[in-house]
């Protein structure tokens, strides 16, 4: 199913599809099981629109200072055809860098599929060749959910020795060789996006996937200077949670052949209606992953759902939905379905040692 599917544009309201980027589908692996993030993904709807609509905006984001100050040196380190990015991979990670060709894939007003189109000739070309060789802003696809997602990233594809290797320029600062964790661990899911779908196009084109490296390059700014300094990132670990969680996503057409033929995210009226038609599994994570993590809090605590209590507790009730039921089942309630029956047992078990810690017991 393609993003100009009927189904999908009815479910946008006929507004443009929002493209995916590395950070919306690392977010979009953190919750496999939400059809509703699921569906409005893959139809391309505009969550953050959606959410506002709704009266529930989105609390997340870069503010316009951390947009301007990362445009700025990413222009650095991109200026003279990536002179100071091949200067510091000689320099600082003592690399044997050739001379490179530059392939400029950035948008010229052409659309996604033809730039597409172009980064596919640009890889194909530079595979075959072998020598050095530097891709800024291909177009890149990645199967989500049964759909292709068009990813737009501002990264570069490096090819030395044969081998290709992704470059991530981001603005946050390593200070005393130490950059912000939960930094480094966003951009090497974002990097691990970008290396799957380098891998599938590589694949596509007839080479082995294997010639995309899973070391990245990760360039920031070093001390609370400009000066950028580069580190090598492996990002094997994040490539395997990604393959993992991609191939159990939902599929968008298992999601819409349950639900009705009319239904419409377009803004108006029946938005908050046709939001609820679709099943979500909120988790306090998407707080910091998710457009509609506002609502979703919202509506799954106003039901008494277990998953606004956290993931954790959510898995270990496994199967029960609502905090009501779980403490009917605590209380010894009657009529307990077999595959609830474990659960039953052990909640019945923790009111009793709660009831005894607290001396209620009885
Ligand atoms: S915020 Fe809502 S839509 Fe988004 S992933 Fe969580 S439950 Fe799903």
């Amino acid at each position: 199913m393609t993003d100009d599917a009927p189904d999908l544009r009815r479910l946008r309201g006929d507004a443009p599809a929002r493209n995916h980027d590395a950070r919306t589908i690392a977010a979009l692996t953190a919750n496999p099981g939400c059809s509703r993030r699921g569906l409005l993904d893959a139809a391309g709807v505009d969550k953050q629109a959606v959410a506002d609509h709704l009266g529930f905006a989105p609390r997340f984001g870069q503010s316009q200072f951390a947009i301007t100050r990362g445009n700025s040196f990413e222009a650095q380190v991109k200026a003279d055809g990536c002179a100071a990015l091949l200067a510091l991979l000689r320099g600082d990670l003592g690399l044997d860098v050739p001379a490179v060709t530059s392939a400029d894939l950035a948008p010229r007003g052409e659309g996604r599929a033809a730039r597409h189109a172009e980064t596919r000739r640009a890889l194909g070309r530079a595979l075959s060749v072998g020598g050095g060789a530097l891709l800024d802003h291909p177009m890149l696809v990645l199967d989500i959910a049964g759909r292709p997602a068009y990813l737009e990233p501002d990264v570069l594809a490096l090819q030395l020795a044969g081998r290709l290797h992704v470059v991530e320029i981001k603005s946050f600062a390593v200070v005393d060789g130490q950059a912000e964790p939960e930094q480094v661990a966003a951009a090497a899911r974002q990097a691990a996006v970008y290396v799957l779908a380098l891998r599938r196009l590589v694949a596509e084109l007839g080479h082995d996937p294997q010639r995309v490296a899973h070391d990245v390059f990760l360039v920031c700014p070093q001390n609370f200077s400009n000066r950028p300094v580069a580190t090598p990132l492996d990002v094997r670990p994040q490539l395997a949670v990604l393959e993992r969680q991609l191939t159990r996503l939902t599929r968008v057409d298992a999601i819409l052949g349950e639900l009705p033929d009319e239904l419409s995210f377009a803004l108006d009226d029946a938005l908050p209606e046709s939001v609820r038609a679709v099943e979500a599994r909120y988790a306090p994570e998407c707080l910091s992953s998710c457009e509609m993590a506002f609502f979703c809090r919202e509506e799954a605590r106003a039901c008494g759902a277990t998953g606004s209590l956290g993931r954790a507790l959510r898995d270990d009730l496994g199967g029960v939905e609502s905090v009501e039921a779980a403490l009917a089942l605590a209380a010894g309630a009657a009529d307990v379905p077999p595959e609830l029956a474990e659960t039953a047992e052990r909640l019945r078990l923790a009111a009793r040692l709660r009831g005894e810690a607290l001396g209620t017991a009885g």
